[in-house]
């Protein structure tokens, strides 16, 4: 959808770039100098714009790029060239020339891969860059470490295939050390089983945000992989915080579209889920799930305004959001900002304390905020 830059905006996201790169700058200061930085783009970025987002960490100095799909892999090569571009998901068959012809890294699970990647490069005469998945307790992609012997070996023979890369995938790294310790020694069994991989030429990762508070050094890893955390949010349900110094890139703003006044007994929006029980004044925000504010925080959210919580009152619709301003000590006005994710005056409102009110992971609220959303960029200097 085009946004017409000369027109007024209803709802918007605000992209602090500076901020991402300070991000990145303080996690890459936790992490021993030696180990390389993928920074994961997948989904626009996880919302905050792909281009945007992937101009500013080439930058900033990241090493490798992780994306979904060679689409993804081809926007980036369009922004620049020379970035290593690893595809984590595994791609079909009539994906497999772009690979190619993009110079990517595909990720590897299944003896099935090899061959067919493998003829592929004999028939079009050249090489690919692979990254073998390690199954070891997520259930996803790559082959399970009891059973990586022989694809290790397939991967061997496979003349056409260069091997970049090992690693493995968390599943439950934000909240249970003991499983993803097990996962962490079933990876380091593997890669000492097959004496003839070169470690030191590889590049072995396995942390993702949630696990580099229990990266230690002292195992084989030589990169981590980073998503979320790179945007300044939290993977950690409330309890377990972790340790790495970041902060929020990305906020949610909309403005009051009307402020009236309704009286007790009066209903508000479908469904009638809301009847007053004072004498109220409301506000009519310009967004609703249409632009992804959930339908699940209706009668539950916040939105603020004057740096004050107002909280949602009756479903939200598809453009519009209603909240209650009765007890704001300045009435506010039409036209007015008010804060749907992000701070306001002294408080602020949580991507993390959203998505619970959503009852979602944060990666999901992300990725929902919708086309319709124009996402405006900050273009201050990174100073950390
Ligand atoms: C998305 C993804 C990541 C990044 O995870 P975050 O929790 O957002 O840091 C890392 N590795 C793989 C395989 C992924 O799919």
């Amino acid at each position: 959808m085009t946004h017409h830059p000369q027109m007024p905006l209803r709802c918007w996201a605000e992209i602090d770039l500076a901020a991402l790169e300070r991000n990145l700058n303080a996690i890459q200061a936790a992490l021993p100098k030696r180990i390389r930085y993928i920074a994961v783009v997948k989904a626009d970025a996880y919302g905050h714009g792909m281009q945007q987002t992937v101009a500013r960490l080439m930058h900033a100095g990241i090493d490798m790029f992780a994306v979904a799909n060679i689409s993804e892999a081809a926007t980036i090569r369009e922004i620049g060239i020379g970035w290593p571009i690893l595809v984590l998901s595994a791609s079909l068959e009539e994906e497999e020339p772009y690979l190619f012809e993009y110079d990517l890294i595909q990720t590897i699970s299944t003896i099935d891969e090899i061959q067919r990647l493998n003829t592929r490069g004999a028939s079009l005469k050249k090489k690919l860059k692979v990254h073998i998945k390690v199954d070891t307790g997520m259930g996803r992609l790559g082959v399970w470490h009891e059973q990586a012997k022989d694809l290790f070996e397939a991967m061997r023979n496979a003349e056409w295939l260069t091997l970049d890369g090992v690693f493995t995938h968390f599943a439950v790294a934000e909240r249970d050390r003991d499983f993803t310790n097990l996962q962490r020694e079933r990876f380091t069994s593997v890669l000492k089983s097959i004496d003839w991989l070169p470690l030191e030429d590889l590049l072995i990762h396995a942390d993702n945000s949630a696990s580099i508070d229990s990266f230690t050094p002292d195992n084989l890893y030589n990169a981590v992989r980073i998503g979320l955390l790179q945007f300044g949010i939290s993977p950690y349900p409330k309890s377990l915080f972790g340790r790495v110094p970041t902060s929020p890139i990305f906020s949610f703003k909309t403005r009051i579209g009307v402020v009236k006044r309704l009286p007790k007994g009066a209903d508000i929006s479908y469904g009638r889920t809301k009847t007053l029980d004072r004498d109220s004044a409301v506000a009519v925000l310009c967004a609703g799930y249409g632009d992804g504010v959930p339908l699940i925080v209706s009668n539950r959210g916040c939105a603020l305004i004057n740096g004050q919580r107002c909280p949602i009152l009756g479903r939200v619709t598809m453009d519009q959001t209603i909240v209650d301003v009765t007890d704001l000590s300045l009435r506010p006005k039409h036209g007015e900002e008010a804060c749907l994710i992000g701070p306001q005056g002294d408080d602020e409102i949580r991507l993390e304390e959203f998505s619970e009110w959503a009852e979602t992971i944060s990666w999901e609220i992300l990725c929902s905020i919708t086309k319709r959303v124009p996402r405006i960029y900050k273009t201050s200097i990174a100073t950390a």
